[in-house]
């Protein structure tokens, strides 16, 4: 034991009332999922570290990233030891014994994180995402391109770099990969990432505090500017102002600039022209939502990040029935581990339904206008011939117009095509079904349980 160490035990009680604390804290299923499982194994007084282990790699991993530091500080508070180091480790023995999967994922070799050697401990830089961990694809590599191009030569190629797309596509990844990989190269250089919200905050609060000046050479003295978001800073006409003074002298001198956005800037409605002449001389760039393929490398590389092994078939029905955003894909996977680290199951495409219920999109099949039909004359017991018929009464109508939003909804057909396959009608008598239907469905109880049941009926009999 070192002379100035304190040798410390931590009361039994501790580490239970620890756990109290976090529970208030989180969310409840947060809570189950990932502290509850946790164990307190063992406190070594010298080095003030306590040993606390988790059931998987995926359950440790995710503490650690996520609330390691919340755990670290209700230790603390509870023992009354300050300095505490908290160290998670994997209880093998915990883990059931599961059957393992028919296929073995790929196994990735990401390249260990690197952290700036010399930066202050405030870099604004999150290590957790760079270049490595990025999975290319058609829909992102020529963002991937520019933006490793960019980061391999700061203000040298493209200038400013301008990357737009939807939610969850890896905008926000990709500005710190930039960052830390520039960071790789040259530790000392001044990289600074911001939220549009968080240059406003900063701005506001300088004006509040009469520090400008200081602001001013903050934002001025970077090498690499990377501005997330930017599309809050429309209406906000300080913030644009400052901002246009930022850039023009980071661009001046040759900093680079790297700034995304949830649309081109000409879109940015509120935002000033002179902004959205400047965001658009040098590279704009936008990512798009990931094809099949694309998603199935993405889930089974976040699975051996995970440490956990996914059944190929499991990864690709997720592939193809999440297809909005990789956000969404990766929340998908971690309810499915937590699903199985707390039922203790191993993971099926049995426990991925159930456990993704709400989030999974109906099954892509290939229905006809005919399979339709067939399936709401079943369900009404009609003839085929009645449905197509001129007839209007109540009992031929509702089921016609049921059948003709269902052919909107899961075929290609266009609004005359499905009326010439229901007795040769006008576009417009489609188009008036089609919204008695939507119109309807919330409020009229009988068009819902018909619209369900003949919706089980088409996807449940493929
Ligand atoms: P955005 O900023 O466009 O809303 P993010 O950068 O926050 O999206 O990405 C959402 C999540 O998806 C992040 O956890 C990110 O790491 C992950 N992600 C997005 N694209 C990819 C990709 N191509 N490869 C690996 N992870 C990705
Ligand atoms: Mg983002």
């Amino acid at each position: 034991m070192e002379e100035s160490a304190v040798a410390y035990s931590l009361p039994e009680q501790c580490w239970e009332n620890s756990l109290s604390v976090l529970k208030t804290e989180l969310d409840p299923q947060i809570f189950a999922a990932y502290i509850q499982p946790l164990q307190f194994d063992s406190f070594d007084g010298s080095r003030l570290e306590c040993k606390v282990s988790a059931p998987s790699r995926f359950v440790c991993n995710h503490v650690n990233d996520y609330f390691k530091d919340k755990l670290t500080k209700a230790i603390s508070q509870k023992s009354g030891v300050s300095n505490l180091h908290l160290k998670l480790v994997v209880n093998e023995d915990a883990i059931p014994a599961q059957p393992r999967p028919h296929v073995v994922v790929k196994k990735y070799t990401a390249a260990p994180k690197v952290l700036p050697q010399s930066k202050p401990a405030v870099s604004t830089i999150d290590s957790k995402y760079t270049f490595e961990n990025f999975v290319v694809g058609n829909s992102n590599q020529f963002c991937h391109a520019a933006a490793m191009q960019v980061a391999e030569n700061p203000g040298k190629s493209y200038n400013p770099l301008f990357i737009y797309s939807g939610v969850g596509l890896g905008k926000t990844h990709l500005l710190h990969a930039i960052g830390n990989a520039v960071l790789q190269k040259n530790p000392n250089a001044n990289v600074l990432y911001l939220s549009s919200e968080a240059f406003t905050n900063e701005l506001v609060q300088s004006i509040r505090t009469n520090t400008m000046e200081q602001f001013k050479a903050k934002m001025r003295s970077c090498d690499v500017l990377l501005i997330d978001d930017i599309q809050f800073i429309c209406g906000k006409d300080r913030t644009q102002e400052e901002f246009f003074h930022t850039f023009s002298a980071l661009y001046a001198k040759n900093a680079q600039i790297v700034i995304t956005s949830d649309r081109l800037p000409q879109e940015i409605s509120g935002l000033d022209d002179r902004l959205k002449s400047r965001f658009s001389c040098g590279l704009v760039a936008d990512l798009q939502a990931p094809d099949y393929e694309t998603r199935v490398a993405i889930l089974d590389y976040k699975a051996s990040t995970f440490g956990i092994e996914v059944p190929a078939k499991v990864n690709e029905m997720i592939a193809d029935r999440i297809s909005s955003n990789v956000r969404e894909l990766e929340g998908a996977l971690t309810r499915l581990c937590a699903v199985s680290s707390l039922r203790r199951m191993p993971i099926t495409e049995e426990l991925a339904c159930s456990a993704l219920r709400e989030l999974l999109e109906p099954k892509r099949v290939n229905l006809s206008i005919d399979d339709i039909k067939k399936v709401v004359c079943t369900y009404f017991n009609l003839k085929l011939a009645d449905i197509v018929s001129k007839k209007r009464t109540k009992n031929i109508a509702f089921p016609r117009h049921i059948a003709m939003y269902l052919c909107r909804k899961y075929t290609p057909a266009s609004y005359p095509e499905i009326g010439y396959c229901f007795g040769g009608r006008d576009h417009s008598s489609v188009i008036h079904a089609i919204s008695v239907v939507s119109g309807k469905l919330t409020s009229d109880f009988e068009m819902r349980e018909a619209v369900d049941s003949v919706e089980k009926q088409l996807f449940g009999s493929r």
